[in-house]
């Protein structure tokens, strides 16, 4: 067995119940991140259904993270397949 100390980082949609979509196991360096590159892209399907409500245009909606975890930008993607960054949520 391992005796390697690792932490848990958990990436979360940051809206409603919060999904869990993924966890990085680290040994307690942080990556380094520049910013703009090597961004995470995760679907959430909690978003695209709360927002489909109010708007049918909206075919999906992504959540991007850099490698460390933390949330960058949300995206709304249309039917039509432009793209809205809406923001972080935080
Ligand atoms: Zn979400």
């Amino acid at each position: 067995m391992s005796t390697i100390d690792r932490i848990e980082i958990q990436i979360r949609c940051p809206n409603g119940p919060q999904r869990l979509f993924m966890k990085l196991l680290s040994t307690g360096e942080r990556p380094t991140v520049v910013p703009d590159l090597n961004l995470m892209e995760l679907a959430c399907s909690d978003c695209a259904r709360q927002m489909k409500k109010t708007d049918k245009d909206i075919f999906r909606v992504l959540h991007r993270y850099a490698i460390d975890g933390s949330l960058v930008e949300s995206v709304i993607v249309w039917i039509d397949e432009t793209e809205t960054v809406i923001g972080g949520f935080e």
